[in-house]
């Protein structure tokens, strides 16, 4: 069901709090903070340029990195309202605190069409606790409230869910709106051929997924250490390459389940090898690929997929219609074991005519470093949120925006018993 979104409330002249993902990395030179990476406040930028222009009173609320609940002047966002004041062209205030008096005089003082933007929400530590004190007095600074921060949606937190229950109009922002839009119908009613391709460190990550997609995908490529559980699974050996015992059972349903519905799983058929790996030096002992077919002989890890495996994406990623990547195909922080996730990022790319959604920080990096995100048709913003999103479960920051009929009903009843919205203090 489609949920409500900005453009289907009137926001003229109201104060509309505004929760978008300004997390971005900060580097501190000389006292000075530098912006090292902008996409995320860029990508809030539609939502935030529709309000100005509609001319509501935008209030924006953020968290940035982990301030462990206290303030930490490092962790600030007034660098990001410059940054944002830059790109939007126009002033942008800041409060130094995201509750209080001083940011209700703020928010207070806005004029139709003005932005301000709240001091790092995670100051405070009832804001992962979801404290309904805390969110009571976000929702003081606002009379409308939007999510439009998908790389929080899972998370239970006072800007993500607590503080919509004080404000009776809810709304999701349009980033999330494409979000939920790409990961969920054009997931759900894929063009067909669907070419998944998940890696990445861990099974039980994306267990749950894997198994979701394979109802759906035509084709599921596995790369990353996650593909050496399945070659535990398969009676293969790993060598010392990272795996998860506990995992194997798992691993061979999944191999099953692909077998009964005539789906392709694709598992490495050659990998890059190393002897030794330092991960804080980010450096290897000199590798070498293995042979086709050959397994990990004692002693050795997989450290990245190989070019016969690469060989073997090419027909199914050209012949696709909707592809769907998360994950690194290997140890893609340390060169020389990033070759298969650089290959993967060009393939995907490549594909003019499929539908590309791409997740997941390290896929999300590769294609940013390569060049390539601008020929990709969608990146979410999401790497936790949509990796849960996609196993099925509700999350909490979208469960609580209600669906555009439910609204449509509500306002019915309203007008038929001439009631006007109430706010609600009930937890949902
Ligand atoms: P995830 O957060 O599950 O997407 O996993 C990303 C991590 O997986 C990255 O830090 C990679 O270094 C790691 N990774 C990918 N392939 C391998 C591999 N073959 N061996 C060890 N770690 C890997």
């Amino acid at each position: 069901m489609a949920k409500r979104t900005i453009l289907d409330v009137e926001v003229r002249g109201k104060r509309v709090l505004v929760r978008v993902d300004f997390n971005v990395p900060i580097e501190h030179v000389d006292g000075d903070a530098r912006i090292t990476d902008d996409t995320r406040i860029r990508a809030t930028l539609p939502t935030v340029q529709n309000l100005v222009k509609r001319g509501a009173r935008v209030v924006l609320m953020s968290h940035l990195g982990r301030p462990k609940g206290k303030p930490d002047p490092k962790l600030s966002l007034r660098p990001v309202a410059d940054r944002l004041g830059y790109l939007l062209q126009k002033r942008v205030r800041f409060s130094d605190d995201c509750i209080g008096a001083g940011a209700e005089n703020s928010a207070k003082s806005l004029q139709d069409g003005e932005v301000l933007l709240l001091e790092n929400l995670r100051f405070h530590p009832e804001e992962e606790k979801n404290d309904p004190a805390f969110s009571r007095q976000l929702a003081q600074l606002g009379e409308i409230y939007v999510n439009d921060a998908f790389g929080t949606a899972h998370r239970a937190h006072s800007s993500t869910e607590g503080v919509a229950h004080f404000l009776a109009e809810r709304a999701i922002g349009l980033l999330m709106e494409k979000e939920l839009h790409f990961l969920g119908e054009e997931l759900a009613h894929p063009a067909r051929p669907f070419v998944v391709i998940l890696g990445g460190a861990k099974v039980s990550d994306k267990i749950r997924v894997i198994d979701r997609l394979l109802a759906k995908a035509d084709v599921l490529i596995i790369g990353g250490a996650m593909a050496y559980t399945f070659y535990l699974a398969q009676g293969k050996a790993v060598g010392k390459s990272l795996v998860e015992p506990d995992r194997v059972e798992m691993a061979r349903l999944a191999l099953n389940k692909a077998a009964s519905r005539g789906i392709e799983l694709l598992l490495p058929v050659d990998s890059y090898i190393v002897e030794h790996i330092d991960f804080e030096r980010r450096q290897t002992s000199p590798g070498r690929y293995t042979q086709p077919a050959e397994e990990i002989p004692d002693g050795w890890r997989a450290v990245d997929i190989g070019p016969a495996t690469l060989a073997a994406m090419k027909r199914p990623l050209a012949a696709a219609r909707t592809i769907f990547w998360n994950g690194p195909m290997g140890v893609f922080e340390i060169r020389g074991c990033d070759k298969g996730t650089f290959a993967v990022a060009e393939m995907v790319a490549e594909n003019r005519d499929a539908v590309s959604i791409v997740g997941g920080g390290d896929s999300v990096k590769a294609l940013h470093r390569s060049g390539l995100a601008d020929r990709i048709t969608f990146i979410s913003t999401g790497g936790g949120a949509s990796l849960e999103f996609l196993e099925g479960k509700p999350l909490p920051g979208i469960s609580v925006i209600p669906d555009k009929a439910e609204e449509e009903a509500k306002a019915a009843i309203a007008h038929a018993t001439g009631e006007g919205p109430t706010e609600s203090f009930l937890p949902t």
